[in-house]
């Protein structure tokens, strides 16, 4: 397994010591996870935290790692994300054991454990409606309730269990219910529900059910039939692992030994949403267009603004795995990608809103060939060929009339370093009828090229810039954060936090070499690390998306 820079730090967390113990212990023979997502969306960074963890822990102790899906609800969920599901695991590098699960293989044998539990007296058929489930079942302070129907005789429940598999009753209309204690101190023990009536068509099972299981009752005899050892699951789970723990009891299940659940905290982004359910309503808002959009921190929309499987990776390895639930900064899952690119991203010149220089005292027809190299620091990425001529383009912001203090840029009248090129100097502005800058008239030295600076020559700094023969023109995207603040649990506060100006296009131009590159990463130097999108090559035009800038807080 390719070692990560963080990886060392990272197997340090607490699942990872259990583990560990339980192997000294001899436990088990063979450790196994699961990666359980519910098909009914796309998967997001926060479930990245959870496919690290249960692949790492398999392949670290060379145990296995199932993908299973677990599609128990009909009514949300869609093959499509199952093929999205799978796409975005194998993209991240990491591959299941064996053929795909999924908890509707275990149908049969889950229909045979509920009717176990009615005839041990542990499940009857409820008649409350869901509302009236919710009133009896009582609150934190409050016990619940008993159902008027928990006491019937086991032979009806089985009868009326068998007839709502065969579609007697409405949907809604009744349920199968574990009989545990209304009165007990963790809610989710006052009677669980085990299966409710959909009348829906299943993406695996097709008609064949009109009665499902829950993921409580599910989950737990998947991960038992599966040989499950580590069950890893976030924090929410923690008091189903009471009834996990009840259930795999009371059922006559022939397996090795018993899975057991741990709980770590989920991942939260600052500003991002790590939430389907609220990725799909920003979607039925039209806020968003697709579950790829690059704004999103879905494993789609990453992989579409251009990071890679590595540095997302890495961020999960740095962040850790613990109990305590916290919001991660943006600039973490940023700084990961920096720290990736800066060493393997090609060092090019983009001009995002151009400006049009020309050099006064170069010959028209000339072009000198300047050799720069791809990487700073590393002379093996080689290196390319860029072109000086009378006209080239620098950006509209590294431009001034008039000078201030701190500004390192050209200004009228001052010089500047043209990056691995010549410097010039700012001698005339040309504005059109509405006094916008057309273009400059600049002069250049032609005895500064490779040459230091004599110190008591005021150049201002160094900028980049294209030649305007020797360029093409690009399209660039940059992204800001969708959401102004952290979104809050009222789902319908959302639509008051989205930053209606996180996308904004640029047209300008990127040196003429790039139209034949093999890359798809670059730093273009000054304006961030960006991704190449789609690369027009007969029309001669690129795309862009920036995915970072190269500091934090820089626009
Ligand atoms: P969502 O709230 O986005 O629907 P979910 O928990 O319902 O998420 P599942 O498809 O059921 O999504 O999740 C599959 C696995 O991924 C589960 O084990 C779950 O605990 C884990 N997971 C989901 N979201 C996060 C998160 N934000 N951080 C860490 N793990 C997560
Ligand atoms: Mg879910």
């Amino acid at each position: 397994m390719k070692i990560y820079k963080d990886f060392n730090f990272y197997k340090k967390n607490f699942i990872f010591q259990i583990v560990n113990s339980d192997i000294k212990n001899k436990k088990y023979t063979l450790i196994c996870t699961r990666f359980p997502p519910e098909p009914n969306g796309y998967l997001h960074l926060g479930h990245i935290k959870a496919i690290c963890l249960n692949f790492t822990i398999a392949k670290y102790y060379n145990g296995k790692c199932y993908l299973r899906i677990d599609d128990t609800n009909p009514s949300t969920e869609n093959i499509k994300y199952i093929e999205a599901i799978k796409k975005d695991l194998l993209w991240l590098g990491f591959k299941w054991d064996g053929k795909i699960k999924y908890s509707s293989d275990y149908f049969n044998i889950l229909y045979k454990y509920a009717i176990e539990l009615i005839n041990k007296d542990l499940a009857y058929v409820d008649e409350l409606n869901i509302q009236d489930i919710r009133k009896y079942r009582g609150t934190l302070l409050q016990p619940g309730k008993n159902s008027p129907y928990r006491n019937r005789p086991k032979k009806e429940n089985l009868e009326l269990f068998q007839k709502m598999r065969l579609g007697y009753f409405q949907e809604g209309s009744m349920s199968l219910r574990a009989k545990i204690d209304m009165k007990s101190n963790i809610i989710i023990m006052r009677d669980p529900v085990l299966y409710r009536i959909k009348y829906r068509k299943h993406h695996q099972t097709g008609k064949k059910w009109c009665i499902y299981p829950t993921y409580d009752f599910s989950h737990c005899i998947a991960d038992a039939l599966e040989g499950i050892t580590h069950s890893l699951c976030t924090l929410e789970f923690q008091d189903n692992r009471i009834l996990y723990n009840w259930i795999l009891n009371n059922i006559n299940i022939n397996v090795k030994y018993y899975p057991k659940q741990y709980e770590f905290s989920r991942l939260n982004i600052e500003n991002g949403i790590t939430s389907k359910r609220k990725i799909n309503f920003l979607l039925q808002n039209g806020i968003i267009k697709g579950w790829d959009d690059p704004r999103l921190f879905t494993i789609s929309g990453l992989r579409k603004r251009g990071y890679t499987p590595s540095s997302l990776k890495n961020f999960c390895y740095k962040i850790g795995i613990t109990k305590k639930n916290n919001i991660i900064e943006i600039s973490s899952l940023e700084s990961s990608l920096r720290e990736e690119l800066n060493k393997t991203a090609y060092r090019t010149m983009a001009v995002l809103k151009p400006l049009k220089i020309i050099i006064k005292n170069f010959p028209k027809k000339k072009k000198i060939k300047l050799i720069a190299p791809n990487h700073p620091h590393n002379p093996k990425m080689g290196s390319k060929i860029i072109y000086f001529t009378k006209e080239i383009y620098i950006n509209l912001l590294d431009f001034m009339e008039k000078d201030t203090k701190n500004y390192k840029r050209l200004v009228l009248g001052k010089e500047v370093r043209l990056r691995h090129a010549f410097v010039i100097r700012a001698e005339k502005i040309i504005k059109d009828s509405f006094g916008k800058i057309k273009y400059i008239y600049c002069s250049y030295d032609p005895n500064t090229l490779g040459k230091k600076i004599e110190k008591n020559r005021n150049v201002k700094g160094v900028i980049h810039w294209v030649s305007c023969l020797y360029s093409i023109p690009a399209t660039f995207y940059l992204y800001k954060n969708l959401l102004l603040k952290n979104n809050t649990e009222n789902i319908n506060d959302i639509t008051s936090m989205i930053n209606t100006k996180s996308l904004s296009i640029y047209n300008g131009f990127v040196e003429s070499n790039l139209l034949k590159t093999n890359n798809s990463h670059f730093q273009f130097e000054r304006e961030g690390y960006f991704y190449l999108i789609y690369n027009n090559q007969k029309e001669k035009t690129m795309f862009f998306n920036r995915i970072v800038s190269l500091k934090e807080n820089y626009n």
